[in-house]
């Protein structure tokens, strides 16, 4: 094994940041090819930055992203926050009491950690399914969670969608809906509705997520609960700050749906492709992907290295030998370690699928002749 626990993750984080760095200051910028899906970005004008100040930055920029917000998720009021997980740590916090009962559906597990691990926090019983005829809201409980669209992107079916809404409000309990990914995948490229049109209380997305914005979280929803959740997020400095609401207001302005839906088509002809050597590649809305347990399957020299391992030293080959940057490389410790290459992102419209094909072919080449030599591979992985 090659990665045994966070510090590892850490680790081997820094290198990749390390390899970035060194690929744009040798070679330039364009020499890197972001495929996470996650490039997000800072759009800002030189003139706004001068704005950026404690207390002005906020009254000019988080009074517009109330419109340009709302126009995006839906609701009556929006909260900008640090990331999508303090948006739902706060939301629990603020709505969820001890003892009481938590219930999530979502397409498929799993949930992301920061649901579960904000319950155990405040003490709640957290109980999760992906399938639909299984979930049940039991008395006590005090908050319904919905996931729009996964880590792994895959999107809830609407009507099931309408229905958890439907059974939670017989019960008047509020839907939080994890709609990180969802608000653009599932709207834009499944015409679906915005979660608060569909009456959820609150949502929340991630701002660096198939749009050009930074990282960070949007919560939208019902005003009396935006109100009570700010408290909290005032409280425990979960809000986002200035330059991140001003890059945040950008982002979505600059948000382009006609990107993701042709990646929703490319993604086919890299996917054939892609099967013309391997078996387990899986189409998402937006990409393929191999998951680590899939890759493990592809591997036909023996091996010691875990299935993550796996997955971890084939992306630091992409990026090493051709700037390609994956999830598994850069991630934060318990990131997925699912290799995903996301079409919707700038990068992508400057590579020929045939050429990305081929560069993938020969990192999996490179992967299967060194994984019986564990030195090696903990060369990528930790040096640079
Ligand atoms: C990315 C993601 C999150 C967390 O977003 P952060 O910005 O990392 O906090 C939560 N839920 C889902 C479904 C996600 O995909």
């Amino acid at each position: 094994m090659i990665i045994n626990n966070s510090l590892d993750e850490v680790k081997k984080r820094e290198n990749a940041l390390s390899i970035i760095k060194n690929i744009v200051e040798t070679k330039g910028r364009n020499f890197l090819f972001d495929l996470t899906g996650l490039s997000g970005g800072f759009i800002v004008n030189p003139s706004e930055l001068s704005l950026l100040e404690t207390y002005v930055g906020p009254a000019i920029f988080e009074d517009a992203l109330q419109e340009v917000g709302i126009e995006h998720m839906g609701g009556e009021k929006v909260l900008p926050l640090n990331r999508t997980s303090s948006g739902i740590l706060a939301t629990i916090l603020s709505l969820v009491n001890e003892n009481s009962n938590v219930v999530h559906y979502l397409a498929k597990l799993p949930a992301h950690p920061s649901i579960p691990r904000s319950c155990k926090l405040v003490g709640a019983n957290y109980f999760e399914t992906d399938i639909f005829e299984e979930f049940k809201i039991p008395d006590n409980t005090s908050l319904v969670i919905i996931t729009g669209s996964t880590m792994d992107h895959q999107v809830i079916d609407e009507n099931e969608f309408k229905q958890v809404i439907e059974m939670a409000h017989e019960k008047n309990i509020p839907v939080l809906v994890d709609d990180a990914s969802g608000a653009r995948l599932r709207t834009v490229v499944y015409n679906q509705k915005k979660a608060c049109d569909l009456g959820a209380d609150i949502a929340i997305t991630s701002t660096d997520k198939l749009m050009p914005g930074p990282r960070g979280g949007l919560m939208a929803g019902r005003v009396e609960l935006i109100d009570q959740i700010k408290v909290k997020v005032n409280q425990f400095g979960l809000e986002a700050q200035p330059p991140v609401v001003l890059a945040m207001l950008n982002g979505i302005k600059n948000f382009n749906e006609d990107n993701l839906i042709k990646s929703f088509k490319r993604k086919d002809e890299l996917f054939d492709l892609l099967s013309q050597k391997f078996n387990n590649f899986e189409k998402t809305p937006t990409g393929v992907m191999i998951t680590a347990e899939k890759l493990a399957c592809e591997i036909s020299t023996s091996h010691n290295l875990s299935d993550n391992d796996l997955a971890f030293i084939l992306s630091f080959i992409l990026l090493k030998d051709y700037g390609i940057i994956t999830i598994p490389a850069v991630g934060m410790p318990g990131a997925s370690a699912t290799i995903r290459f996301d079409l919707s992102t700038t990068d992508a419209f400057n590579l020929n699928l045939n050429d990305l094909n081929k560069k993938i072919e020969s990192s999996f080449d490179k992967l299967q002749s060194i994984v019986s030599n564990e030195e090696k591979c903990k060369e990528i992985v930790f040096t640079f």
